[in-house]
């Protein structure tokens, strides 16, 4: 069985706002819809439904959160992460892709909507997202971005060196793309709130009930858990990279690929002046991604993929990130200090989208989310809600598929396009005369 890293680790365990109280299931109940998951997928369709009035209950095997939902690194940008807008429409067809594309691209007005709705204390800033260019040439990829997702009515827009400088605090990108729209939030704090907000509208959460089957009664599901069960009608899985059990061969639809995050002390002000002054999320450019953002105590929270020692060596990896901080801030006088680092899993297929398997009729679940779950698993309880109330298949926004195992080399490819996409950004740089940050 695949071992999670420690939940508590995290920085967001240690500043979120306390989970609404709830108990394990103990009893035999009833629901028109049973949800398996308490992450943001399985929430926000919770919510939907208890909105509508809908008999709801969600069953989660840890705590609210526990997935990548509580633990991600807060980044809640709009866009795709493994494709261009093109590539999604050349994989999904018509009218797949506009109808994903339109979700995601809308997906933070549905995060900004809740939040205020249910005044979920989740650390919500909307400073927008920031993608550098630290060679000249990928200016123009950032600006085939810019155009594809402008003409999808996304508000982002092509900064120039000086522009871009003004916004980060860093002289080393040729150019920046900025997404107006993203936000950043606490992971756990949102996910509670989600949580909380189930609660207000009538759903009710389980946690510490692990789903370990579902068996056909009749005209309805009986989910089975270790000391009760739910009769429904309709049962949905969200249970993402978190997947253990629950459902036979679920835990095949993905291979997990590890990320670390890690947070600094709180920065002083002097800090705050040189590095992201306009508290955007930034992301390096590089396909071996750095990424970073503030949170509310102005602690820098960055994260990174595991390669060689990286990830696996805590002083080397201390180390990295914070000569890859200095080095894109030289006016950076304080020294970074590593305060909080953690480990999570994201779910990466052959072409990672997000999925809507047939597992039965009246089950559907739901993988694939990967790097982008913040909007997306915000956005997707619109479409996994749509199901259970009986939209036709052919009107959903995202198309029902049979359960499909993915290929054993997915357990390293997504590591081998890592070091490929390095090898790349390192020539291109070279080529173009531009500098390399260190351990590149
Ligand atoms: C370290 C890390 C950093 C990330 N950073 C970002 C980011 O900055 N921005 C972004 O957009 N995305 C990010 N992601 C991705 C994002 O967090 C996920 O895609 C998203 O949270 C997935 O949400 P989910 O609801 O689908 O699944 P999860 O949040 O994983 O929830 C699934 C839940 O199902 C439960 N479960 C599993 N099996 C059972 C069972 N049998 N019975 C009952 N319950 C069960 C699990 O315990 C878990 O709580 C990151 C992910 C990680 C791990």
């Amino acid at each position: 069985m695949q071992k999670f890293s420690r939940f508590t680790d995290t920085l967001w365990y240690a500043t979120a706002p306390a989970a609404p109280q709830t108990r394990p299931l103990e009893e035999e109940i009833k629901a028109d819809v049973c949800v398996v998951g308490a992450g943001y997928s399985g929430l926000t369709t919770a919510l939907e439904l208890a909105r509508q009035g809908v008999s709801v209950a969600v069953l989660e095997r840890e705590l609210i959160g526990f997935g990548g939902s509580g633990r991600n690194a807060g980044h809640c940008t709009p866009t795709f992460t493994h494709f261009s807008l093109d590539e999604l429409r050349a994989h999904l067809g018509a009218p797949w892709a506009e109808r994903l594309i339109r979700r995601q691209t809308r997906a933070n007005d549905k995060v900004g909507e809740m939040i205020a709705r249910y005044g979920i204390d989740c650390e919500w800033e909307q400073n927008g997202y920031v993608q550098g260019a630290l060679y000249p040439s990928h200016v123009d990829t950032l600006r085939n971005h810019m155009k594809s997702y402008n003409a999808v009515g996304a508000r982002t827009r092509l900064l120039d060196r000086d522009e871009v400088r003004a916004v980060t605090g860093s002289s080393r990108f040729f150019g920046g793309w900025l997404h107006e729209e993203a936000g950043g939030l606490n992971a756990l704090g949102y996910a509670r709130g989600l949580g909380r907000a189930v609660m207000e509208e009538g759903g009710r959460i389980f946690t510490g009930t692990t789903v370990t089957g579902c068996d056909r009664d009749g005209q309805a599901w009986v989910v089975k858990t270790p000391r009760g069960s739910v009769r429904a009608e309709k049962v949905i899985y969200t249970t993402g990279a978190y997947t253990v059990a629950g459902w036979p061969k679920l835990d095949r639809t993905f291979r997990i690929m590890r990320v670390f995050v890690a947070a600094t002390q709180p920065f002083s002000a002097a800090s705050q002046a040189v590095v992201l002054p306009g508290r955007t999320t930034i992301q390096d450019g590089r396909g071996d991604i750095y990424v970073y953002k503030y949170n509310r105590e102005n602690r820098i929270v960055a994260s990174m993929f595991p390669m060689g020692p990286r990830g696996r060596d805590p002083e080397l990896t201390r180390k990295i990130l914070s000569e890859r901080l200095k080095w894109l801030h030289p006016e950076l006088r304080e020294e970074p200090h590593w305060e909080f680092f953690w480990y999570g899993d994201l779910d990466m297929q052959r072409r990672t989208v997000p999925r809507l398997y047939a597992l039965a009729p009246g089950v559907v679940a739901m993988t694939g989310l990967s790097g982008r779950g913040v909007p997306t698993g915000s956005m997707i309880g619109g479409i996994l809600s749509d199901w259970a109330m009986g939209v036709a298949e052919k009107d959903l926004d995202l198309r029902i598929e049979p359960l499909s195992r993915q290929p054993l080399y997915m357990s390293i490819a997504p590591k081998l396009a890592l070091r490929s996409y390095r090898l790349r950004d390192n020539i291109r740089a070279k080529r173009q005369r531009a500098e390399l940050p260190p351990y590149a």
